[in-house]
């Protein structure tokens, strides 16, 4: 490791990387719940190249390179397995490349925060349509990889939907770039063209057939307006109904269902954006919709407007209650109903003691959430979460449910449902085709 570590210095300097102890356990996990590991060193690139010279050691030396942003997801993605290794980390390409106004298009390093980008692009009176609601720490590299969801969901419906065109490092070291740009004489302004949509091999393999280094995204004028309103309701079937119509229609930016305990309480916030009156017209419709359903409240802005207002610093409010083990997956709407039963099901048979479950609709279907919070401390708990959390995920699957994020969690799970369907084959023969030393992020989403 001495030798390797050395010339890791001499690519991104012996600032940028470090094996000290302590260090090395910040980086032994996310934010979620799984058994940490620790690298076996951290390095911090600035550029592409960097990457490149990082992967060519790592295929000298057989060590995996984990990929990591701000290590705010929570499977696992972003930490080694037992075997340790180099998690190598994207904040310092946190730089806006450029902000084409003309095309509509933003491009930006992977590694820049949500806040950052987003703050930029306001200022300019532009925005992006999808972004995590824990901005603070996610970075695009990420939340592609994922692909992530979540503010826009309906209209603008994933991370993956709003790139262009993206820059990867794959594990051989090569540099590639997608979209237009994969003509050495463009740049990005078009996802599709030159061949197979080569972005979509990137978006969602959580770092496993290589690391983004940047990422072009569609922007969109700052709208005049954006409105949130909440309603509540203990029927979970006509809030289901609710969600579809809105998606079906795209009435909504998107809607966001933090609360729901069947029979007692749902809850659930509109987004809608335009102008003055596009606005107004468009809240009018959604009310009669909604309030066709004599079970279903309205409850007013204030909440979820004050939230809008304070979002960067607010979100993440349910994770005073301790960490949280997560099980998350998307499902078509007639599914949902069922699957937050079976969900509760679970995790009342094995006692957890303290869960919430939610939903963010996307235009077919909707991410279906289950938060297990507990005490980092408390090993009883987790234990009791760690059963829950397989029995879960193997229901999910056998629902027909999709991951919303695998990174090592689920990749067991995967493995066990999907292992023998050409899918699966194929994604092994990319992964040995593009990656045959097993060196980038090994085992993530089961590649
Ligand atoms: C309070 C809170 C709210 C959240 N809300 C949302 C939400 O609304 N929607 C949502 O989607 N997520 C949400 N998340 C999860 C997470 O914050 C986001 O998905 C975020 O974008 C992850 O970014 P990250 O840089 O922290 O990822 P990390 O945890 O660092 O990495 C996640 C995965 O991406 C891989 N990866 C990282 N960088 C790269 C790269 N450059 N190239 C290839 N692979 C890479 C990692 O190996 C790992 O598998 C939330 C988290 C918190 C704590």
């Amino acid at each position: 490791m001495e030798i390797l570590k050395k010339r890791l210095s001499d690519i991104v300097g012996a600032a940028n990387v470090c094996d000290r102890s302590f260090v090395l356990q910040a980086y032994a996990r996310d934010f979620g719940t799984m058994p940490p590991h620790r690298p076996d060193i951290v390095i911090r690139p600035r550029t592409a190249g960097e990457i490149a010279e990082i992967v060519n050691l790592a295929n000298e030396f057989k060590v995996p390179i984990i990929p990591r942003g701000g290590g705010s997801a929570q499977e696992a993605g972003s930490t080694p397995s037992e075997n340790g290794g180099i998690t190598l980390e994207t904040l310092r390409m946190n730089q806006i490349v450029e902000i084409d106004e003309s095309n509509g298009t933003v491009t930006c390093e992977a590694g820049i925060t949500y806040v950052t980008l987003m703050s930029a692009l306001e200022a300019k009176g532009w925005k992006i349509g999808i972004a995590p609601s824990g901005a603070m720490a996610g970075t695009p590299g990420a939340h592609i990889a994922r692909p992530g969801v979540g503010w826009g969901n309906i209209k603008y419906i994933s991370s993956g939907d709003q790139v262009l065109g993206l820059k990867v490092v794959l594990p051989s070291g090569d540099i590639v770039c997608t979209g237009t740009a994969a003509n050495p004489h463009s740049d990005v302004f078009f996802r599709y063209g030159l061949g197979p949509d080569a972005t979509g091999l990137f978006v969602g393999a959580e770092g496993a057939f290589g690391i983004i280094a940047e990422c072009t995204l569609r922007m969109y004028p700052m709208p005049q307006k954006i409105y949130l309103e909440r309603y509540k309701t203990t029927d979970l079937t006509a809030a289901i109904q609710v969600f579809r119509e809105l998606a079906l229609n795209t009435l909504v930016v998107y809607v966001s269902v933090p609360v729901i305990k069947p029979g007692q309480l749902i809850l659930f916030d509109i987004n809608v954006e335009g102008d003055e009156n596009e606005v107004s017209a468009r809240v009018e419709k959604i009310r009669r919709l909604i309030l066709r359903n004599p079970g279903i409240e309205y409850v007013g802005p204030e909440g979820p407007q004050k939230f809008w207002n304070g979002r960067w610093f607010m979100t993440g409010e349910e994770f005073k209650e301790g960490i949280a083990g997560a099980v998350n997956y998307f499902l078509p709407f007639d599914k949902l109903e069922k699957a937050t039963y079976a969900m509760k099901e679970i995790m009342d048979r094995h006692g957890v003691q303290n869960y919430a479950q939610q939903m963010f609709p996307e235009p077919t279907g909707s991410e279906h959430v289950s938060l297990m919070f507990h005490h980092p401390a408390d090993s009883g708990e987790r234990a009791k979460i760690w059963d829950a959390m397989g029995e879960m995920m193997d229901r999910a699957l056998e629902m027909g449910g999709a991951p919303y994020s695998k990174g090592r969690q689920w990749a067991p799970y995967l493995q066990k449902h999907l292992g023998n369907t050409g899918y699966w084959r194929m994604m092994q023969a990319i992964k040995q085709t593009l990656d045959p030393n097993h060196i980038m992020n090994p085992g993530v989403a089961g590649l």
